[in-house]
């Protein structure tokens, strides 16, 4: 079949996906992405086509809406959005983050969760995909208001959500705190204790390298990459994006295999350091994000090496490679050509859908090493899984056991992309490769089950 055929073929099908979710932008451009990866495939493999699977795929099995009020810190109530999304149970309960950002909306959580049925599926591991959040805005508000939010969201989300049905984890704004709360709150309305939300502490029920592992996968992935055109990060120049829990541990590994990361950013700009980060200045901008609740500005008063570039993002700095660990579309087509003139041949995205379209088309038209999210940062999932094992199995593994498992992890959806997403000419579309290594796996098993 042509190119031109296919093409129509995803036009068709997007035509539908956009009149049935409208103006739910980030969703669609998820869906297409897989699409244009899938429909090839699923036109040699008809029992999907007659099956509907993609169909099936793109249609939430349940999405939850819900009111969550609150009073501030002034006696003054206040009323969120609560949203949870349970995309997909194929292959085991529904699992993914919850995204806590004024931005939030049905169609960023619609795409979110669409991407984490096949991430999920890629990390081998037996769990569905969901996602879900809310708009209201963690920054600028006191501990006891986080909690009496996160209380009042959870007061609802209980009733939805177990450790066989559904076991959401953080996502943007929502870390160890919220998770602490939200579980405290799960607790004392259930009167269970279980593995019903994973980043937890470590002191009840948490894994080790959790906090660790989507920053950590997303090295460990781009090492893949870079090991099929025999390089490695030793001397290489890193930019990264974001400061938040992604962005400080893919530091930390890039840093710890000789790479020098020379950016961080927030949403108000971004930091370069051309002496590069080091695990004493992570140690600070750790202490800066997580316990201070600062701006990454902060850095500059501190490192006067450093300057602080407001409003824009690092992308106009030169490196060998860039790791977007902040927030979808943070790269759009300028800033790859941008990236690519100067240099960059690795892109490994521990942020989701950070690369917009046109972003994608620059990496691949330039065949550099390109790692789509839904496989470079499947790590962090990877491990809200090894949780749930050990809290199945009332079990603590080591740290050492726990990294070990994630590295092969990653390693294997690595291969797993190389096997779906190589070339005639060599080339390894990663993206092709990560998609549709996803979907066999959820698409044989929504077969086996019948219309469901
Ligand atoms: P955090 O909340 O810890 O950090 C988010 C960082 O991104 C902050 O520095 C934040 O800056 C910045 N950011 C957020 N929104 C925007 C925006 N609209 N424009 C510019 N900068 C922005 O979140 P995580 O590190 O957990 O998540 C980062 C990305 O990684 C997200 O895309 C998430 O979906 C993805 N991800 C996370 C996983 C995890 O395990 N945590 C797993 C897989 C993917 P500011 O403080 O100014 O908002």
């Amino acid at each position: 079949m042509t190119k031109n055929v296919h093409e129509q073929l995803v036009n068709d099908f997007m035509a539908k996906i956009i009149s049935k979710n409208p103006g739910e932008t980030e969703f669609h451009q998820a869906v297409k992405e897989v699409a244009e990866s899938l429909i090839p495939f699923i036109e040699e493999n008809p029992k999907y086509k007659t099956s509907k699977i993609l169909e099936r795929i793109a249609e939430p099995e349940r999405v939850i809406l819900f009111r969550v009020p609150w009073m501030d810190d002034k006696g003054e109530i206040q009323i969120n959005k609560g949203i949870r999304i349970e995309m997909n149970s194929a292959i085991g309960p529904y699992k993914g983050g919850l995204r806590f950002h004024a931005t939030v909306n049905l169609g960023i959580l619609k795409f979110l969760a669409f991407e984490q049925v096949f991430k999920n599926s890629l990390t081998t591991l037996p769990m569905g995909g969901g996602k879900g959040g809310s708009d209201f805005d963690p920054k600028g508000k006191s501990d006891n208001e986080v909690m009496r939010f996160c209380q009042s969201f959870m007061t609802e989300l209980q009733r939805h959500i177990g450790p066989d049905t559904d076991v959401p984890a953080g996502d943007i704004g929502v870390g160890g705190r919220e998770i602490g709360f939200m579980f405290g709150q799960y607790k004392r309305l259930r009167n269970e204790f279980t593995g019903v939300l994973t980043g937890k502490g470590l002191d009840w029920g948490g894994s080790l390298i959790r906090p660790e592992a989507t920053g950590y996968g997303q090295v460990y992935f781009a090492a893949e990459m870079l090991k099929t055109r025999n390089l490695d990060f030793n001397g290489k120049i890193v930019t990264v994006s974001g400061s938040g829990n992604v962005a400080q541990y893919a530091t930390q590994k890039a840093t710890q295999l000789g790479g020098k990361v020379v950016t961080l950013s927030d949403s108000e700009g971004y930091i370069y350091d051309p002496k590069g980060i080091d695990a004493e200045k992570l140690t600070f901008i750790m202490h800066l994000k997580n316990v201070k609740r600062g701006r990454i500005k902060e850095y500059c008063d501190k490192y006067s090496e450093a300057k602080f570039v407001p409003g824009k993002r690092p992308w106009e700095v030169k490196c060998d490679i860039a790791l977007p660990s902040a927030t979808q579309n943070e790269i759009d087509g300028n800033d790859a050509q941008t990236l690519v003139k100067n240099g960059c041949y690795l892109v490994s995205e521990g942020a989701n859908m950070p690369s917009t379209p046109e972003a994608m088309g620059v990496y691949l038209e330039n065949k550099i090493l390109y790692g789509p999210g839904k496989a470079a940062n499947a790590g962090g999932v990877a491990t809200s899984g090894l949780e749930m094992s050990q809290n199945s199995m009332r079990l603590s593994w080591s740290r050492e056991e726990v990294d070990e498992k994630l590295h092969t992890i990653m390693i294997n959806i690595h291969k797993n992309c190389v096997k779906y997403g190589k070339e005639p000419d060599g080339f390894v579309n990663y993206v092709k490769g990560a998609n549709i290594g996803g979907f066999v796996k959820v698409a044989e098993a929504m077969l086996a089950q019948g219309l469901v």
